[in-house]
């Protein structure tokens, strides 16, 4: 039951109550349209249209009339009148008014005063035209009638009964025949009102808006129930994303592309924060392990100049020297730390001027050069003179570090890391090749990533944080660079960048 009332509860923001509602006034708009249809415009619609079938049926006759009399025309003619309820009369050239009867005869209508008739004979005279129809209403109908007994109502060769009152349609032509006198041919018919059919119809409309209302919620309740399940379905499973559990997959099979797009983007999404949980768990590890290395070497030698053996001079010098050593690593990595997340998170101004970074990258290579003479590295060097590039020197020069480190870190047991700048085209292009383990397929579109780090056991020896390439990349996009990698297991990797040169 509390479920029932659950599923029944009044949101106005859910797509179930948006879609009744929208539904609703959908309705009442057919509505609407129909009600103005009914009332408003049905008496005309009801009028013009009666009065086009008359001037068709006059039209017809005359064509009949014209082309002579002949007694199986006439009866034609007199079973058309009958069945459109209509009277027919026709006035000679003396103005003598005749009456085409129900057998198709033409009788003497001598004595009947036809006001109607005459009338649509000096319309017709004063439009000057062919032929002219028209519709003579009820209160002028009646006022016609009070003033004669023989009507043009109430005598009607159609047998259409009393229709004294009412409305009358009038169609008159002038005849144009050889071969007799008659002159004008007039046709009435009487105009019901349709008033109950009007009320009928109402009562009608009244049944069809009710249903109507009624059908319309229950179509869009089931409109709605369709296209919100999978949505519901999503929520819940997202709810369960949000608990942590990265494992869940959305449906992508919903029926509706829209919903479908959301589902691929949704796991493509949940695929993206397990990688990056996955990351984190990683980084936080090697972090920890990282700082605790260190600290626990600085405690330890601290004890150790603590003890008796800090008494000699040459070593207390030794344990000071990796004291400092160790302390500058573990600065060199929280800073790394500070930079990646205030590069990230849009904190850092980068202010760009006209810098030669030929000159950035001579100071970079030197302050490897020590290395080289220390550890044997190699560094093979090609760097073209004063090329001039718009952008941050401090930070192009921490891009070069930590590339050329990255080279130094991973290169093979030859040791050579080449280094080169040079101008291509329009653009200054810096590359620096290593010619170590290389990076697998799999992982080359990682490396970017913070806290990526390629090794799964993590070894001192070969340090990193993970944040070197993230730091990199969020530069060089600030900078508007093109940047990448090449690189080949086991032949070594050839991470490059390019930047427009300034003249
Ligand atoms: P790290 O501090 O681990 O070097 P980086 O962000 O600089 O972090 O690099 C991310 C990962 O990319 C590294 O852990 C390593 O697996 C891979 N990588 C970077 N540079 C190279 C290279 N020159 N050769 C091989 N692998 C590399």
């Amino acid at each position: 039951m509390k479920n029932f009332m659950n599923k029944i509860k009044f949101d106005k923001k859910s797509i179930r109550w948006k879609t009744v509602g929208y539904m609703i006034i959908f309705s009442i708009i057919i509505l609407a349209v129909l009600w103005i249809l009914q009332f408003v415009f049905l008496n005309s619609f009801y009028t013009n249209m009666k009065k086009n079938d008359i001037d068709k049926i006059g039209k017809k006759i005359v064509a009949v009339f014209q082309s002579g009399f002949d007694s199986e025309k006439n009866q034609n003619v007199a079973q058309m009148a009958y069945d459109n309820n209509i009277r027919i009369v026709i006035m000679d050239t003396d103005g003598n008014l005749h009456l085409f009867d129900s057998f198709g005869d033409i009788d003497d209508m001598e004595g009947r005063n036809l006001n109607v008739t005459e009338e649509a004979v000096s319309k017709l005279k004063e439009a000057g035209t062919k032929d002219i129809s028209y519709v003579i209403d009820e209160s002028k109908m009646r006022k016609s009638n009070s003033g004669s007994s023989n009507n043009s109502g109430s005598s009607n060769n159609a047998g259409n009964g009393n229709n004294a009152g009412f409305s009358q349609i009038v169609y008159v032509s002038k005849l144009n025949t050889s071969y007799s006198n008659l002159e004008y041919l007039i046709v009435t018919s009487p105009l019901p009102p349709i008033n109950s059919l009007i009320d009928v119809l109402s009562r009608q409309l009244i049944i069809i808006t009710f249903i109507l209302i009624g059908l319309s919620i229950v179509i869009a309740l089931l409109f709605a129930n369709i296209i919100s399940k999978p949505i519901i379905k999503l929520t819940k499973i997202a709810k369960v994303l949000s608990s942590g559990d990265f494992s869940v997959t959305f449906p992508t099979d919903a029926g509706y592309s829209e919903i479908n797009d959301l589902g691929n983007t949704l796991n493509h999404s949940t695929r993206e924060l397990e990688k990056l949980d996955d990351y984190r768990k990683e980084f936080v590890a090697n972090v920890s392990h990282d700082l605790k290395t260190p600290l626990t070497i600085i405690k330890m030698y601290a004890e150790m100049i603590g003890d008796e053996m800090g008494d000699n001079k040459e070593k207390r010098q030794i344990y000071t020297d990796r004291i400092s050593k160790e302390t500058d690593w573990l600065s060199s990595m929280v800073g790394e730390l500070l930079e990646v997340s205030r590069l990230e998170s849009g904190v850092t101004e980068m202010e760009f001027e006209k810098v030669n970074l030929s000159n950035i990258l001579k100071e970079v290579v030197k302050s490897f050069q020590a290395m080289s003479e220390l550890e044997g590295y190699i560094f093979e060097n090609e760097i073209e003179e004063n090329l001039y590039v718009n952008g941050n020197p401090t930070y192009l020069h921490r891009v070069m570090v930590n590339l050329i480190g990255n080279g130094v870190n991973y290169t093979g047991e030859n040791k050579i890391i080449k280094i080169k700048l040079y101008s291509k085209e329009n653009m200054a292009r810096f590359e620096v090749e290593d010619s170590g383990k290389g990076i697998s397929k799999e992982s080359i579109g990682n490396i970017w990533d913070r806290y990526y780090k390629g090794d799964e056991t993590h070894k001192r020896p070969v340090v990193g944080t993970g944040l070197g390439l993230s730091i990199v990349k969020q530069v060089l996009e600030r900078h508007y660079a093109k940047y990448g990698v090449e690189s080949e297991e086991g032949v070594g990797s050839k991470f490059w960048f390019e930047l427009q040169k300034e003249l």
